[in-house]
């Protein structure tokens, strides 16, 4: 079936009972036994949940994957997935992945025994000379926040298993409308469904994808045993939005390409970070991995300007009006926010202007409102600087 089929359909048959259309919210802890020993789908709520089952069905379809694992935030499904590792084994991961996943491997990672670097898979020669032995796992974030620079996949993915390492990507940035990684090869996607997936600001939760029986079996082991789980109304929200996910990519893509360019040619913004733009250092392979489901290069909704300064940016996003300044991404509503006191405050400086990520960057969220509505917005709170 098609994306936008599968999106509305995937995962979900009119429940049995009732015949209802819409996968009811399972808000149950435990199941009636029919008898002691019988055969069971359904024993306890940790463990499965029908609601939250239709919710992993649905992503996997639309990441073009066989299982999903659905978690109560995208923090959760992350350090799920570094639990595979056990003490010494080696990870490699992106350099400027989301502040949360770098907090939680400098922190707690840290003290388990799992050894890791951080390295700019834009480059994946970066890979090689720090990988080891023990390498089991390649991490990477693509496009990255909030500098979105981008990691080939395919070459990720062929590097990954000449040498026997699992490739996790994490696609918070783009959706599976954009970009489906494991089309290249990677074997295991996640997502902060909190952002497009769930799209409405209204939600926190993670999910994993992948088509090997065995990652699924692990993760679904840790899963339970961990309850790192999502409830039944937030799996349900989730899965009501989906339906949606590529109607709002659309309008989210219409609105970043002519803001973007509004913002290039604009006097008071000195650099505009956006992949769709033919001057991005990896344009070329942004229109080779991230394309719809017609085949149309894709650039998302994301886009992140230099202001020149904190005074500009704190102006900046003093001035917008439809905007709104907020942490997340990802709904239908625009947000706009400042990565160095906000989503990265926990990247020490050095590091974090080592990648471009200053105290005058500003990110956008570029939301589902009326292009023109938008475009005016930040031109008068730019002109006002
Ligand atoms: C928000 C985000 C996360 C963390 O997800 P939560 O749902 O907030 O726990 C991970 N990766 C990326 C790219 C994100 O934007």
């Amino acid at each position: 079936m098609g994306f936008l089929t599968d999106s509305i359909h995937a995962g979900q048959e009119p429940e049995p009972h009732t015949g209802a259309v819409i996968t009811p919210i399972f808000q149950t802890s435990t199941y009636a036994q029919k008898e002691l020993g019988g055969e069971i789908k359904y024993d306890y709520a940790r463990v499965e949940n029908p609601t939250r089952e239709a919710l992993e069905g649905n992503v996997a379809a639309l990441e073009g994957g066989k299982f999903g694992c659905a978690f109560g935030s995208g923090m959760a499904a992350i350090s799920s997935v570094v639990q595979m590792l056990s003490s010494g084994d080696h990870m490699v991961i992106s350099s400027n992945v989301y502040g949360g996943t770098y907090r939680y491997i400098d922190n707690i990672v840290t003290r388990t025994g799992v050894k890791f670097d951080f390295v700019d898979t834009a480059d994946l020669s970066n890979v090689e000379d720090v990988a080891k032995e023990s390498t089991k796992m390649l991490y990477v974030e693509t496009p990255t926040n909030p500098m979105l620079t981008l990691t080939d996949l395919k070459a990720a993915a062929e590097l990954a298993h000449a040498n026997n390492w699992i490739l996790v990507v994490d696609n918070t940035f783009l959706s599976p409308y954009f970009q489906r990684p494991l089309e290249f090869g990677a074997d295991l996607v996640l997502h902060s469904a909190t952002k497009y997936l769930n799209g409405h600001s209204d939600v926190v939760l993670g999910i994993t994808v992948t088509s090997d029986p065995d990652i699924q079996e692990q993760l679904k082991f840790i899963q339970k045993t961990v309850g790192a789980i999502p409830g039944p109304f937030d799996s349900w929200l989730v899965l009501r939005s989906t339906k949606t996910l590529g109607l709002r990519m659309r309008q989210h893509e219409k609105n970043a390409r002519a803001i973007a360019e509004m913002l290039k040619g604009h006097p008071k913004v000195q650099k505009v970070y956006y992949p769709g733009l033919p001057d991005h250092p990896q344009h070329e392979l942004a229109k080779r991995q991230q394309r719809d489901p017609e085949g149309n290069a894709s650039f998302g909704g994301m886009i992140s300007i230099e202001t020149g300064s904190i005074e500009h940016g704190k102006n900046f996003l003093r001035n917008v009006k439809v905007f709104t300044l907020a942490e997340s991404l990802g709904g239908v509503e625009s947000l706009i926010s400042h990565p160095a006191s906000m989503t990265h405050a926990s990247v020490p400086k050095e590091e974090r202007l080592q990648f471009g990520l200053t105290d005058g960057l500003v990110r956008l969220s570029v939301g589902c409102e009326d292009t023109e509505d938008l475009l005016e917005d930040l031109d008068q709170a730019l002109v006002a600087l």
